[in-house]
């Protein structure tokens, strides 16, 4: 039994939140290399800064730092068990990476889920989006407000409008997705790994199509 799951979709289509809800549930860590790269860049460390000026503006970060970064973390122990990677891969190059990275201790993907949101949605969610500083729970202005504006609900830090959420910035991810990043779901269709879940509707609604993409591998 394992559970080594990749979260696939669009910037805004709610991939971190629901990586983080069932990478608990399942008891494996979740691997989002935005969240690392971000971190990277407030600690200021020479990789976090090269990282920072392709995220603010809405582009990719080269992959070679990307697969770096992701080679690095699944080597740990905690990801022996499985894991559930959010923002990873994001090309064709970094899907092929993680084969090979997998490959080496003889072990495979079990399912990749596909979350798919239509674009008008995907520009709404993104551009009302905030997220908390501290603990980095999401919320957003109009479908999610906070209690209390400008202060996360679960530890009162600080919310903020990510760099890359202004409206240019998403334009550019979107795009960057459809070029770069929608070619993986053929990738995987052809791996027989790929399965599309509904990404519109409630928070609960999705997480349950999810859970189900994933039965039968041992996951759920
Ligand atoms: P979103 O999916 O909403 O765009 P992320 O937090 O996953 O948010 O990613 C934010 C930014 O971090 C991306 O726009 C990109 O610049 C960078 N990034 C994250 N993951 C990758 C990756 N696998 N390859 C290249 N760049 C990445
Ligand atoms: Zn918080």
């Amino acid at each position: 039994m394992s559970n080594r799951i990749i979260l696939l979709g669009a910037p805004g289509s709610g991939k971190g939140t629901q990586a983080r809800h069932l990478a608990a549930e399942w008891g494996v860590p979740q691997i989002a290399t935005g969240d690392m790269l971000r971190e990277a860049a407030a600690h200021g460390s020479p990789l976090g800064l090269e990282a920072k000026r392709y995220m603010d503006t809405g582009g990719l970060v080269p992959d070679g730092v990307v697969i770096g970064l992701v080679a690095e973390r699944l080597a740990r122990p905690d990801a022996k068990a499985g894991f559930v990677l959010d923002g990873f891969p994001r090309t064709v190059a970094q899907a092929e990476a993680l084969d090979r990275i997998l490959r080496e201790p003889g072990l495979s993907l079990d399912r990749v889920a596909f979350l798919d949101v239509s674009r008008a949605e995907l520009l709404r969610r993104l551009t009302g989006r905030r997220v908390c500083r501290r603990c980095g729970a999401a919320y957003h202005l109009v479908s999610a407000p906070p209690q209390t504006s400008d202060r996360c609900d679960a530890c009162k830090g600080e919310l903020y409008q990510r760099e890359d959420d202004a409206p240019a910035a998403v334009a550019r991810r979107l795009d960057v997705y459809e070029k770069q990043t929608a070619p993986l779901l053929a990738y995987y269709e052809r791996g027989g790994l790929l399965a599309a879940v509904r990404g519109e509707g409630s928070m609960d609604d999705v997480t349950a199509g999810i859970r189900k993409a994933v039965r039968g591998t041992g996951a759920a």
